[in-house]
């Protein structure tokens, strides 16, 4: 313990203190562990410490960097030379019934924690699929969270948010107050500049008829049905999610397929309150041509989002090294299904899956720094076990994105790794705005800005840039 400018009620571990490693890299959910390593760690105990924090790293010469869930595949909160800041022991969730606004520390995981918190209330919030990914990182990158086609992305749900700022104070930005900082916010991701305590949010009421259907495919199939799946999902019922997996079949259903090739699993997801009303808004997904060709296949089902997130923990499962890389797409079906062919049709392991994620129809943005999108948002998540993976996984996610990139219009930072290739995550007018934003709230560059290989070509897209680097 190290004394700070305020007491601090957390733990200050610095480089050369026992358990430094397990404190820097301990909470890193991916793997693939880079070798970048803090100045300190400090895991707070309060949103004073979290002024402690900002200040001690000011009068220490150190640079800023927050972590919550530890679920950034590039492992963001790795920064040489800064004060890591972790934010996970902050978990107060209040409600308030009148507004329907939850406000929730920085440390809370949206699937874990939030969700059940909420569903006990009879609220929604459309947080991540992967239930231990922190709310935090989640929030400030957009957020792809249950129905974003229909429901949009989470940090549109941001009412307030709580800020400790360059200057070390406790601010609360809204629309009304430090307007610009709540507009960088919603979507700045990793160069945001500041440290979150607190998320002032918008819930829904909770569906009550939860559904789901599902139809899994031999691989073969893949060229028939996401042809008709990209003809067809921009017409689909906006409260349903939508989306298509090549992955390895899940042992459980005892599918007449070897283990280690991969199937095609459609499923669509339906938002709703009334088992008709569900049945409804899924006929189209039901109705498939091809559904007679499916392996397996579950007709509007009763779901829960405890079961829907135990899908989601097996499919990301813990202590594997994931390389993942992804595309806004922008084109038509019939391209969209050749571009995607291989990643679709090829896997670089059994346990590694391909996504296909329904945007379609596209929903005006409000006006805040998230500004990408498309009707087609693919990732691609390579899972090993195994460091010798390493040069093939990266391989093979390159050579896929390579062949997406005459239909990419750029991708999603919450999937990204700016280290490995540059592309476009914001608009132009946004990206500018946000630098002058950032200048203005931290002019001595006390945050960490965006983890890229070369700052000077951020937010364009490498193949199209003459004399940028991929
Ligand atoms: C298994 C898995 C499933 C995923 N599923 C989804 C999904 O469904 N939808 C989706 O949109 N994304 C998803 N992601 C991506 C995930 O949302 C992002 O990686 C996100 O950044 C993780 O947030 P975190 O807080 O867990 O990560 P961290 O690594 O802790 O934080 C990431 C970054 O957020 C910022 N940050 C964190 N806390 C603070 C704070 N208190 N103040 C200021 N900045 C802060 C920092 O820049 C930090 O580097 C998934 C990731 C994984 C590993």
């Amino acid at each position: 313990m190290t004394a700070s400018t305020a007491p601090l009620a957390g733990t200050l571990v610095l480089r050369d203190d026992p358990g430094f490693e397990e404190a820097a890299v301990g909470r890193v959910f991916n793997h693939r562990r880079p070798e970048r390593r803090p100045a300190a760690v400090l895991f707070a105990e309060s949103h004073d410490d979290l002024v402690a924090g900002v200040r001690l790293a000011a009068e220490r010469g150190w640079q800023v960097v927050s972590r919550s869930g530890g679920h950034s595949w590039a492992a963001w909160g790795l920064r040489d030379e800064a004060l890591l800041i972790d934010v996970h022991k902050l978990k107060t969730i209040t409600y308030d019934e009148a507004s329907g606004i939850v406000s929730v520390d920085a440390g809370v995981k949206g699937g874990e924690e939030l969700a059940p918190f909420l569903t006990e209330r009879g609220r929604f919030f459309p947080g991540g699929h992967c239930p231990t990914v922190g709310l935090a990182g989640f929030l400030l990158q957009g957020g792809q969270g249950w129905c974003a086609r229909g429901f949009g992305w989470a940090a549109e749900y941001l009412e307030a948010v709580d800020v400790v700022t360059a200057d070390g104070r406790l601010v609360r930005a809204d629309a009304d107050h430090h307007s610009d900082l709540y507009w960088a916010a919603r979507g700045a991701g990793p160069g945001f500049f500041g440290v979150v305590a607190r998320f002032h949010l918008r819930t829904r009421p909770a569906p009550q008829a939860l559904s789901h259907s599902v139809m899994i495919f031999d691989i073969d199939e893949y060229r028939d049905v996401m042809t008709w799946l990209n003809t067809t999902h921009a017409t689909v019922d906006p409260e349903v999610e939508i989306v298509a997996v090549s992955q390895r079949p899940p042992a459980e259903l005892h599918l007449d397929v070897p283990a280690d090739r991969h199937i095609l699993v459609v499923s669509a997801l339906a938002f709703k309150d009334t088992t008709d009303d569900a049945r409804t808004a899924l006929a189209t997904i039901d109705n498939c041509p091809f559904a007679d060709r499916a392996l397996f296949s579950v007709q509007c089902a009763p779901t829960t989002l405890a079961e829907q997130y135990a899908s989601q923990y097996a499919n990301n499962p813990e202590g594997h090294r994931y390389t993942v890389d992804n595309a806004w797409l922008d084109a038509d079906p019939a391209t969209t299904v050749d571009r995607l062919e291989k990643a679709f049709t090829t896997w670089a392991t059994p346990e590694s899956f391909s996504l296909w994620f329904s945007m379609a129809p596209l929903r005006e943005l409000p006006d805040m720094a998230f500004s990408m999108q498309s009707e087609v948002y693919c990732a691609l998540y390579t899972i090993s076990a195994d460091a010798g993976s390493d040069p093939a996984t990266r391989r093979w996610t390159d050579d896929r994105m390579a062949e997406l990139e005459p239909i990419t219009a750029g991708q999603y930072l919450g999937d990204s790794d700016l280290t490995n290739r540059q592309v476009r995550f914001m608009s132009d007018e946004h990206y500018a705005r946000l630098r002058e934003i950032r200048a203005a709230y931290d002019p001595d560059g006390l945050f960490v800005d965006y983890l890229t290989h070369d700052p000077s070509t951020l937010n364009q897209n490498h193949w199209q840039t003459e004399g940028i680097q991929r």
